[in-house]
């Protein structure tokens, strides 16, 4: 029997604004789509935070026993600088200013995306669709709408009718805003303006003749608006409705929110049956951004190479981070909150590294099977991670006291232990044993060897930022150096 069909997990539905039981359309199957990253910079460790929060939950489902096909696409195309309707689009920006074709900057972000993510240990989405892949659907999508009637063609460009489609739809329901108050909130329209309204939002836009980024269509050549790539890439993998649709909190208006006017223009449904937002990671108490500055990047933290660390961290420990807050609640990254979170890691990651070799005894002190059973529910209260990892650091405690034989435990219960411990640290949080990935230990002593000797070698030209690097960075791949009488020595955890 599939997990799922004993576990009964609730999920908060944005759009309700309440916990919802978890049933998916299809019994055993579940359609989730992650509104991927715009490819035109590094990402930053906010936009992982997201994708993160979604891995966990993608991780989860899987661990229930459901089928996932989950789609996370990559915009290359159509994301206008700073989401505007108007300006350029932010990979033709990059790319003018680099000189590069825009297709270079596409495929130098979307490796940088994906070599951090395999660094964080992310599962790989079912399907990882782009949007340029995707036009001529995105085409499709405009005309139907635009023979409902919900949309205007002018000099080649083509707009979302908000006021036409809020007369039998409600525009602003999942964001909680009434079209009334956009209205009386936003400037008029300049005489330049060619949209009928402030809130109407390109489907097409027309190109001009200098915008390398372009298509032909039934309006002339031009390139689609930015919220039509997820309309078309969802539902065309996952179906006019579908389970799971997730981004970051701040997609929720306008992106989101013209997603569900798009699809219910086509389709005349909303396809969207769990509406989940992530929250976002802050840095001195401002959203990461990478428009403002305030961000650091996953590299910078593996290396420690930023003035706000005070030493490398290993992406385990920022997972680990990450996961003892719940995706809901906004999340401040800090060297402190960094240096705890390793203490944290290192300790459980310890707990779980001696549990193979307690000793048994004929009856255990530890009600395993409750323990675990608290797990679920934590997990199935919309995936709440914190409460997770204290029911796990309630576990490293009785595996200290068994450790030191003031508690007991059945062989049966430190199997249950083990293999309940194993699964939510490694299979449904994603973390990593440190070290993993060094398996050849001859070629690695061999570095180690070598690094210890530049390390001294540091330290007699009193070259101390070079002598720290090394021994930080090779503690945050789980190697530490140890400083002795006879030489410099080396434990790899
Ligand atoms: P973008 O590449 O700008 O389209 O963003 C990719 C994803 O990162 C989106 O889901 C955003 O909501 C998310 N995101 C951006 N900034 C942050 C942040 N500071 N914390 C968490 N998620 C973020
Ligand atoms: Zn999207």
């Amino acid at each position: 029997m599939p997990l799922y069909q004993s576990q009964s997990l609730q999920i908060y539905n944005s759009l309700s604004g309440k916990k919802e039981p978890f049933e998916p359309l299809n019994e055993g199957y579940v359609g989730m789509y992650v509104c991927g990253p715009t490819v035109y910079s590094n990402v930053h460790l906010g936009n992982c935070r997201t994708f993160m929060s979604f891995d966990m939950i993608f991780r989860y489902l899987r661990h229930l026993g459901y089928k996932v096909r989950y789609v996370r696409n990559i915009t290359d195309a159509g994301h206008l600088v700073d989401d505007a309707e108007d300006g350029e689009d932010k990979i033709a920006k990059k790319a003018r200013l680099e000189k590069l074709e825009p297709m270079e900057v596409v495929q130098r972000y979307t490796v940088d995306f994906h070599t951090i993510l395999e660094k964080f240990n992310f599962l790989p989405p079912s399907i990882e669709p782009t949007a340029t892949g995707h036009i001529i659907e995105q085409i499709e999508i405009i005309k139907v709408i635009l023979e409902k009637g919900l949309a205007y063609e002018i000099n080649g460009s083509v707009y979302f009718d908000v006021a036409k489609f809020n007369e039998h739809h409600s525009y602003g329901k999942l964001s909680g805003r009434k079209l009334e108050d956009m209205i009386a909130n936003t400037r008029e329209l300049n005489a330049q303006d060619e949209k009928k309204s402030p809130q109407d939002f390109a489907l097409w836009k027309k190109a001009e003749p200098q915008h390398i980024m372009r298509w032909p269509s039934p309006w002339g050549d031009g390139f689609p608006g930015w919220h039509l790539e997820c309309t078309a890439m969802s539902t065309k993998y996952l179906g006019e409705t579908f389970d799971i649709h997730g981004g970051g909190m701040d997609l929720k208006f306008p992106h989101h929110e013209c997603e569900i006017a798009q699809a219910e223009a086509s389709y005349g449904h909303s396809p969207v049956r769990y509406w989940m937002h992530a929250n976002m990671l802050t840095m001195n108490g401002k959203k990461m951004a990478k428009s403002t500055g305030n961000n650091i990047l996953p590299g910078e933290i593996f290396t420690g190479e930023n003035s706000i660390l005070s030493k490398a961290f290993a992406p385990s420990v920022v997972r680990f981070f990450m996961m003892q807050a719940h995706y809901t609640s906004i999340l401040d990254l800090s060297n402190d909150a960094l240096l705890a979170s390793e203490k944290g890691y290192n300790r459980l990651m310890e707990a779980v590294d001696t549990l193979g070799s307690l000793e048994t005894a004929s009856k255990s002190d530890f009600d395993v099977t409750v323990w675990k059973q608290q797990c679920y529910d934590a997990m199935n209260d919309d995936f709440n991670t914190p409460i997770l990892i204290a029911h796990l650091f309630e576990a490293v405690k009785h595996i200290n006291l068994i450790k030191e034989g003031s508690e007991g435990i059945s062989a049966t219960d430190k199997e249950l232990l083990k293999d309940t411990m194993e699964a939510f640290v490694f299979d449904v949080l994603g973390l990593e044993r440190k070290g993993d990935g060094t398996d050849d230990s001859n070629m690695l002593s061999g570095v180690v060897e070598l690094l210890i000797q530049l390390r001294m070698e540091a330290r007699a030209n009193k070259d101390f930022a070079t002598s720290d690097k090394i021994r930080d960075q090779l503690a945050a791949l789980g190697i530490q150096l140890k400083d002795g009488k006879e030489g410099t020595t080396f434990t790899v955890s």
